[in-house]
């Protein structure tokens, strides 16, 4: 039989066989299990690890902040460019979206984000910030360094990957020239790398999402280095992980004058005091005591001399809470207290709230907790998967959690024998860069294993086939 005969024949039967066939097809639960391993032996190579290393410490050195990472991104573009990585640029900004795979379904996401903070690095290391005022001193340095270390393993191990996959396949096509060829084309789906700006207070994420980052994709996953666990330890929880949160702000204004004659005045310096002890009774006196919440007034600025009552005061603060129902039930009382506790004092007030800064609520999606379990465990043993307690934290992760199911972790990092770890925010702030093989074999393993474990019901093979074709 010629070969153009052999081939419409094969691709006859496999037309008139059922879809289920490769849909069907899986990995021995072992196989499974080899996944993360495999790519752990692969990030601890000395030329990986320490490829990761450097990258992490040029974002280090050059610190930028939300929605300013420009050299950030470039130095992310030349390597996903090396890695022969195809992505889309400027997402909201500065943000970056990268693919891997055959650009079909299923999509699933890894995020990792790159802005730094405002503050002066007080450790002294050959790789400080070189940037007077800057500071990456929450560790999102680290998480570009891994996320691209997965790219670069996914890159590697794509095509292994796609043979494993369709090897029952294969089989079934009696390893035939064709069977081969489909091997090489027969694809998992695509795995979207997610590098974004902002996530300090700018909302990045939402920016992303708004400029489409996450069409089509079915699940995110992201990580959060921590010095509260030991490296080679994780910890997450499914459900509510971290607050919403906002900040607001309030001006109250009365009318200055002398301070010896406080008759001729409208006080706005004790209304201001009245305001902050009333708000302090919205979580004490309103909120259920099983529903965790918080507000904290963490600004007053007003009056600059010993006798002059000022014309007005202004004061600012941020609220969090652990549902939609009881942050926007905060927000809203918020505001009625400021103006009407205000006026009792005959003072007028404004209150405005930043909406730019305002976060929901982080909730990890159940089915992808189980399935966190599963990969992580695999990898790491399943005693060394902390639960966490959930954080008065909030997480810009929270918008692309919202819009599909997302899942949020922490990636510990600390070792007590290369000294204290401090928490995020710290000047002292240190990534102990040990733990960034285990975050880029996560993101790739979750990855991977989800694409594994989620085909679509059409056959993949069959398109490819017809692609191919
Ligand atoms: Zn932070
Ligand atoms: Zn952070």
């Amino acid at each position: 039989m010629g070969s153009s005969k052999l081939l419409s024949l094969l691709v006859t039967l496999y037309l008139l066989a059922p879809t289920s066939i490769s849909s069907d097809v899986s990995l021995s639960p072992e196989e499974l299990t080899q996944i993360p391993v495999k790519f752990l032996d692969f990030a601890k190579k000395p030329e990986i690890f320490y490829w990761m290393v450097n990258i992490r410490r040029k974002i280090h050195e050059n610190p930028e902040l939300g929605f300013q990472e420009f050299e950030t991104s470039k130095l992310i573009r030349a390597e996903l460019d090396q890695m022969g990585i195809p992505y889309k640029f400027p997402v909201a900004v500065t943000g970056v979206v990268g693919y891997i795979g055959t650009g079909q379904p299923p999509f699933v996401a890894l995020r990792a984000d790159m802005d730094a903070l405002a503050m002066e690095e007080s450790v002294e290391w050959e790789h400080k910030s070189k940037v007077p005022g800057k500071m990456h001193a929450c560790g999102h340095d680290a998480h570009v360094a891994m996320l691209l270390g997965a790219a670069k393993m996914l890159q590697v191990f794509r095509h292994e990957i796609k043979v494993l996959k369709c090897r029952l396949f294969c089989i079934f096509m009696n390893e035939t020239a064709i069977s081969k060829l489909l091997r090489v084309k027969t694809c998992l789906g695509t795995i979207v790398l997610v590098f974004q700006p902002a996530e300090e207070g700018g909302g990045g994420a939402k920016k992303m999402l708004d400029a489409g980052a996450l069409e089509n994709v079915e699940a995110i996953f992201g990580l959060h280095v921590s010095s509260l666990f030991p490296v080679g330890t994780v910890a997450s929880r499914p459900g509510p992980t971290l607050a919403a949160g906002g900040f607001f702000e309030a001006v109250i204004n009365g009318k200055g004058g002398h301070a010896a004659i406080p008759q001729h005045t409208i006080d706005p310096i004790v209304a201001a005091s009245n305001v902050i002890v009333s708000l302090q009774h919205l979580v004490s006196r309103e909120a259920d005591p099983l529903d965790s919440q918080v507000l904290t007034v963490a600004k007053f600025e007003g009056g600059g001399a010993f006798n002059i009552i000022p014309d007005s005061v202004t004061i600012g603060g941020t609220f969090r809470a652990f549902s939609k129902e009881s942050i926007i039930q905060l927000k809203q009382r918020i505001e009625e207290v400021v103006m009407k506790q205000a006026s009792v004092q005959r003072c007028n007030a404004t209150v405005t709230f930043d909406d730019k800064s305002f976060y929901p609520v982080t909730v990890n999606n159940k089915n992808l907790h189980e399935h966190f379990q599963k990969v992580a465990g695999d990898m790491l043993g399943i005693q060394n998967i902390k639960e966490n307690r959930p954080l008065m934290g909030t997480e810009d992760f929270s918008f692309f959690a919202e819009a599909i199911p997302g899942y949020f972790y922490y990636l510990g990092m600390n070792d007590e024998t290369k000294g204290k770890f401090e928490t995020g925010h710290s000047p002292y702030f240190r990534v102990n860069e040990d733990a960034l093989p285990y975050g880029a074999v996560l993101h790739a393993s979750l990855a991977t294993r989800y694409l594994l474990e989620n085909q679509p019901k059409t056959t993949l093979a069959s398109r490819s086939l017809h692609d191919e074709l």
